[in-house]
């Protein structure tokens, strides 16, 4: 089977994208006055050079000169044909294009949109196994002891597979489903002497759907005690574990408002935040915060907050952290939450006020550089207070030096960096600077002569600058003080100072 279209197709299809939204799947892309800036994919971009504009729905790199509308940049970067482009932009549009059968088309590629449909109409037979059989009674008084209440299980679709090898797998067979598909998806498992059986049985099911509203996959909280607490599909065409966040069709449009992203760890954490109208609260899928995870987030926010049930949790996220914010210049803060409750136990415990405790908890978090110093100090400087702290400084300055070399770090995070690192350690930046060139050089910037850090840091007018920089990272209630004097970011000389006043500029005028 195959399609066909004509001009009136694509000029639909053209209607129904927005350039902006799948640019966007690719790259993260910043809003900068009426366009959107990001690092090309086309060629090694160091700094954004890739504009995107919403009004004309075109991208242009300045660059590298590559351009045009959004069909271009697909077959420009998924390596597709003109048809085949066309095709891909209709199946997410849901622009449908008439079908024309052929005789022997093997139809190799997988049909997203039809495995999507799949998945709809699983999570659709899970919730009414939920709601109206006798064995869902199991799911209901659990997610009820929970304290999750009917709206909420409603609103993120939970559902409910009974003990049994085969549940899914006949009441595909009676509704005619393709079993191969389903196995794709990894809702049935195929058996080895032929056939299939169900993957998920006797748990309570958590449809995972992403931004745009797909169910693209699901996890399953055992009600029978089988040692695997959770099981979730497996990766499939539909689903990639480290680029999925759970709730995220909830909590898109508050994120989006708020400009700040809450992710805790657990399924159940993430509902009962929204119950308690903490909207903009998603979940990772049992693993740790990824690139990914913050360049999609990049889109609708500038700041993430991850909350940890446990202090050691909160350990190994906090080198992640670090590593995605150099990289990704999204800010991350972190937070354990006290006594090692998780969200979930942390918000009922604290009844009426969950809510606020709550927000009390997020506003409290760390940045992550700072949480790394901190924790470093805490087990230095117990064994020896002198000496520790000299140990744990040059651990940390170590450590960062590794983590800026791995990452390609640019000119802006660079001075941002040293600011925050001499900040922490009590040490000028300039000598901030010097030790870790020692250690291990920063990136070199191939578009530009000079060490860009050293840059910021010898020349005289600019060190002033700096400073007002340094002042106002330090102190923010500063602003209106200093806008009076200088009023816009444009008036700072130094053009790397200058691109990181503009940012703070619009921070703090927020
Ligand atoms: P509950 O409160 O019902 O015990 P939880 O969501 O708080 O569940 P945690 O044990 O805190 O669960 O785990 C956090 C998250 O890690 C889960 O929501 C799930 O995404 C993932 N996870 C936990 N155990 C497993 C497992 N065995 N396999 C895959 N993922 C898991
Ligand atoms: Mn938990």
């Amino acid at each position: 089977m195959s399609t066909f279209f004509d001009d009136n197709h694509i000029r639909q299809i053209l209607q129904a994208v927005n350039i902006v939204e799948v640019v966007g799947n690719y790259v993260a892309l910043k809003r900068h006055g009426r366009e959107m800036l990001g690092l090309c994919p086309f060629h090694n971009d160091t700094r954004p050079s890739f504009n995107v504009s919403e009004s004309k729905q075109i991208f242009k790199c300045f660059a590298c000169g590559v351009g045009g509308d959004v069909i271009k940049f697909i077959m420009l970067r998924e390596q597709m044909t003109f048809p085949e482009a066309v095709r891909f932009l209709a199946e997410r549009a849901g622009v449908k294009l008439p079908e024309r059968k052929t005789k022997n088309s093997p139809d190799s590629a997988v049909d997203r949109n039809e495995l999507e449909k799949l998945n709809r109409w699983a999570a659709r037979f899970f919730r009414s196994q939920y709601d109206k059989t006798e064995t869902g009674r199991i799911a209901r008084e659990y997610v009820n002891d929970r304290q999750i209440n009917e709206e909420t299980a409603r609103r993120f679709g939970l559902g409910w597979t009974p003990e049994g090898w085969d549940n899914l797998t006949k009441a595909a067979q009676e509704a005619g489903k393709p079993l191969d598909e389903l196995a794709l998806l990894g809702l049935l498992i195929k058996k080895d002497q032929g056939g299939f059986y169900d993957r998920f049985r006797q748990r309570l099911m958590f449809p995972v759907i992403d931004a745009l509203g797909r169910v693209i996959a699901f996890g399953g909280r055992t009600l029978a005690d089988d040692p695997a607490k959770y099981v979730n599909s497996p990766e499939s065409p539909l689903f990639n574990k480290s680029r999925t966040l759970y709730g995220l069709h909830a909590a898109k449009d508050s994120i989006i408002k708020e400009r700040t992203a809450v992710i805790v760890e657990g399924y159940t954490d993430c509902l009962m935040a929204h119950q308690y109208e903490l909207t903009n609260v998603v979940a990772t899928l049992g693993t740790a915060l990824t690139r990914e995870h913050a360049q999609l987030l990049s889109r609708y926010a500038d700041k993430i907050i991850l909350v940890f049930d446990s202090d050691t949790a909160g350990q190994k996220a906090a080198d992640r952290a670090i590593e995605v914010f150099f990289s990704q210049q999204t800010e991350v803060k972190l937070v354990t939450l006290p006594a090692g409750l998780d969200p979930c136990d942390f918000l009922k415990q604290h009844g009426d006020n969950g809510k606020e405790a709550f927000e009390d908890v997020v506003n409290n978090a760390t940045e992550a550089m700072e949480y790394k110093w901190q924790m470093l100090q805490n087990t230095l400087e117990q064994a020896d207070s002198v000496k520790g702290h000299q140990r744990a400084a040059d651990e940390y300055l170590r450590m960062i030096a590794e983590m800026a070399a791995k990452e390609n770090i640019d000119s802006i995070s660079q001075g941002l960096v040293l600011n925050r690192v001499a900040k922490l350690l009590g040490v000028p930046s300039n000598e901030v600077y010097q030790r870790i060139n020692r250690r291990r050089r920063w990136q070199k910037n191939t578009t530009e002569g000079t060490q860009p850090g050293q840059q910021i840091i010898l020349d005289g007018r600019v060190k002033a600058e700096q400073e007002v920089l340094e002042i106002l990272l330090n102190r923010q209630d500063l602003f209106e003080k200093v806008r009076q004097i200088i009023p816009n970011a444009e008036d700072i000389t130094e053009p790397i100072l200058q691109q990181i006043a503009r940012r703070l500029w619009v921070c703090l005028e927020k």
